[in-house]
Parts: C-alpha cells; sequence; structure tokens
C-alpha cells in the first residue's frame, strides 16, 4: 500500500485549492493543482504521482468503472481498502438518471457518494453512440433517443462540459466520436477533424479550474489518421491526453501498434490514458509502452459471469474442477476473498447465485488489477520492468506468448 493513495486533501492542497478562488471563471486548468511529477522510469515505462483536488494518485493505475455512481457491488470502503484511486463515473448515465438537478445539490459525485477519492468522467459521447439510438451526428452535436424512456435528447461539447461540471469529477474528458471499428479513412477523417473542433468548444465552455479536462486521440487503427489527431490534438496543451478508439472490436496485433506510435508522439509530462482497455496483458504490454491509466468494465462484468482474473488466465468459477478446490482464486492474492475463502465456497455461491459471488469476484478482480499496477510501479524503479513482463507473459500464456505481446515489451524497452 503506497501512502500517496490515501492522501486526501493535504495542506499544501488545501492551501492551492484557496488561490483557485481567484479565477473562479478561468477557461484553463490550474497547472497547480494538476502536476504530473515523474518518480522513475525503466525504458518507455514510468511512475509518477498526478495531484488532484481529492488526493495524489500515482500511475501507472487502473481505473475501476462506477457506471451509476457505483461500481456494481462495492462500497467506497472496500474500493479505498483494494486500492482503488481514481473511479470513472459516466455522464450518460448520470444525466439521465438522477440527473443533474441532483447532481448539483449534492455537490457532484464528490458529495453524492461516500467515495473520498478522486473522480474521472467520460464525455458520454461514447455511451450516447453505444447505447443511445442516434438519429444525427452533425457539427452541432449528436440528437439521440436515451435508452431508458426513448425521449429525444441532444448532447453538444458545450452541454457534455455542462454535465461534467455539474458531476463534479477531478478529470473531465472532452466530448468527441469514436467511430465504429472497421471505419473507412474518409469518414475516420472527417470524424477526427469534428473531434477536434469539438476539443476547442470544450475548452471554451469549461469554467471551472479545479477540473482537468483531457483531450482525446483519435484514428481508429490507421497510423496515417492517428498521427494526424495527435498533430491536431496535442497543441490544445491540456493537463493530459487519451488514447480512444481502441478495444472496440479490432485485434490486439492492431491495437498495440497504435498504442506504441501514440505514447512515442505524447508529451512526457503529461499522464497518457488508454481508453477502455483493461485486460491484465493490456496493462503489462501497454505499460511497457508509457501508458499511464486505464478502464474497464472488464474485471467486474466478467466478475458478474462467474470469473477470476489470475496469473494463469481467467477461472472459470463455473467449472466442476472448482466445486472441490481448496486452493484461493490466485496464489498470494492479499484481497479478503483469497485472504477468506477456497475456490469451491466461491463456486457454490456462485451455482446457488448468492449475490456474495460477483462481490468477492469483483472484489478480487479489481485488487488483482490493482496489484499488476503496484508490482509495475515496483519493477520500474527497480529497473526491470520489461524483463518481468515477459516472466509475467510466459506463465499467463503458458509457454507461448503472442507476437503483439512480446512485440510490445520488446518495443517499450526505449
Ligand atoms: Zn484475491
Amino acid at each position: 500500500m503506497e501512502p500517496s493513495r490515501i492522501a486526501i486533501f493535504t495542506p499544501a492542497l488545501t492551501s492551492r485549492l484557496a488561490t483557485l478562488s481567484h479565477f473562479p471563471t478561468s477557461p484553463v486548468y490550474s497547472p497547480s493543482v494538476f502536476e504530473f511529477t515523474s518518480l522513475a522510469s525503466s525504458g518507455r515505462a514510468r511512475v509518477a504521482t498526478l495531484t488532484t483536488p481529492h488526493g495524489d494518485v500515482t500511475t501507472p493505475m487502473f481505473m475501476p468503472v462506477g457506471t451509476q455512481g457505483s461500481v456494481k457491488g462495492l462500497s467506497a470502503t472496500e474500493l479505498r481498502e483494494i486500492g482503488s484511486q481514481v473511479i470513472l463515473g459516466n455522464t450518460y448515465h448520470l444525466l439521465l438518471r438522477p440527473g443533474l438537478e441532483v447532481m448539483r445539490q449534492f455537490g457532484g459525485l464528490p458529495g453524492f457518494t461516500a467515495y473520498p477519492g478522486a473522480f474521472l468522467t467520460d464525455s458520454g459521447g461514447f455511451q450516447v453512440m453505444s447505447l443511445g439510438d442516434i438519429r444525427t451526428i452533425s457539427e452541432r452535436g449528436v440528437i439521440f433517443k436515451n435508452h431508458i424512456n426513448g425521449d429525444p435528447l441532444e448532447m453538444t461539447p458545450e452541454s457534455s462540459i455542462a454535465a461534467q461540471e455539474a458531476i463534479g469529477a477531478d478529470i473531465i474528458m472532452a466530448f468527441d466520436e469514436c467511430p465504429p471499428h472497421p471505419a473507412t479513412f474518409d469518414y475516420g477523417k472527417a470524424s477526427l477533424e469534428r473531434t477536434v473542433r469539438w476539443l476547442e468548444r470544450c475548452l471554451n465552455a469549461k469554467t471551472r479550474p479545479d477540473q482537468a479536462l483531457f483531450a482525446i486521440a483519435q484514428g481508429g487503427v490507421d497510423l496515417e489518421l492517428r498521427r494526424i489527431s495527435l498533430e491536431a490534438t496535442l497543441p490544445f496543451a491540456t493537463p493530459g491526453f487519451a488514447i480512444g478508439g481502441l478495444a472496440v472490436g479490432e485485434p490486439k496485433e492492431l491495437m498495440m501498434p497504435v498504442v506504441e506510435f501514440s505514447t512515442a508522439r505524447m508529451p512526457a509530462g503529461k499522464p497518457r490514458y488508454l481508453m477502455g482497455v483493461g485486460f491484465p496483458e493490456d496493462l503489462i504490454s501497454c505499460i511497457a509502452l508509457g501508458v499511464d491509466m486505464f478502464d474497464c468494465v472488464y474485471p467486474t462484468r466478467t466478475a458478474r459471469f462467474g470469473y477470476a482474473l489470475t496469473d494463469d488466465g481467467r477461472l472459470n468459477l463455473n467449472n466442476a474442477a472448482c466445486r472441490t478446490d481448496p486452493r484461493p482464486l490466485q496464489d498470494g492474492c492479499d484481497c479478503y476473498a483469497c485472504t477468506h475463502h477456497s475456490r469451491a465456497y466461491i463456486a457454490h455461491l456462485q451455482r446457488a447465485k448468492e449475490m456474495l459471488a460477483p462481490r468477492l469476484l469483483s472484489l478480487h478482480n479489481l485488487r488483482y488489477l490493482h496489484r499488476i499496477t503496484e508490482t509495475a510501479r515496483t519493477m520500474i524503479r527497480a529497473g526491470r520492468y520489461h524483463d518481468f513482463a515477459l516472466e509475467w507473459g510466459e506463465r499467463y500464456f503458458k509457454g507461448a506468448i503472442p507476437a503483439w505481446f512480446s512485440e510490445a515489451i520488446e518495443a517499450g524497452r526505449g
């Protein structure tokens, strides 16, 4: 456990926040609040701290997804105990329910939930496009029918920022379009150019200096489109940059070169966030390439189907072999599930459809990913991250490491 994870409103931060009242309507962010400090590096992998209004966080980190203002089944106390730092909230869901008036009444997610750490919200764009019944995408924004009651709604860069200011996360994201995979070059180019214009509108709409707005580079799996997007996006000098548009159905062989290409061009002094990516092997390989932040519904979603993440790959608790297995989910794991229960007990709960099963598996799976990032930090500090990554891969892939994985690790040696 690293002490920086539990730092909340240190005296230094409180005094920094006090200075914010001098420019409450500044359209930019306060660089003094969102400092990104490098602590160590190993090849392209690095350890750093990011200061937020709700405490310092240490990267590389995995951010659990709390779609409805809740990481399904887990309490704020449990999340802190397993080492969660930043929790992700989904703007699309929260603006539909409970709605922005309730959010404002309670001071956004920090006041509405009991979670004492930092939050990040997505812009809503991705979910409008994946869940909503899209009517039109135009220069102005997106008109869609919401998936709860079918009412037509419009989301624009300005309304996304207004919503994210009401929801009150520390890190907010630019409103963008994430084209489906595959998309044509011409569509991808027109889309990413519009996303850059939307980024400018987001920055102009932004009023809260205590929130950091991260820009998102798009371009699908086409490196030329990625180059165009990065060249147009990086000059905005936002306090962090995200790689969007990956993990939307493309194979790893196409995804990893985009990560390698993008992190090599993103500034060293700012956090790099790979959106929606969070398989264990993704964390190990993308940390090697210099990614700092990850989020994904995968660890909690797969838990609800009865799966545990382990060093030997995904363990299916529905398998008959687990019913009499006295071992913990993962040898050496320090989570509550592994220090108290056998696979046999959790497999029984899973078969009996007891609600404790998905809770224990969610706790373990999130702790497993947090431990990967904690081990990564230790190995980066020791200067042997990439050797560790290959050793990890040897066991995880049962001696058959795929080329995309080993190539990413080698490229990350820098
Ligand atoms: Zn565990």
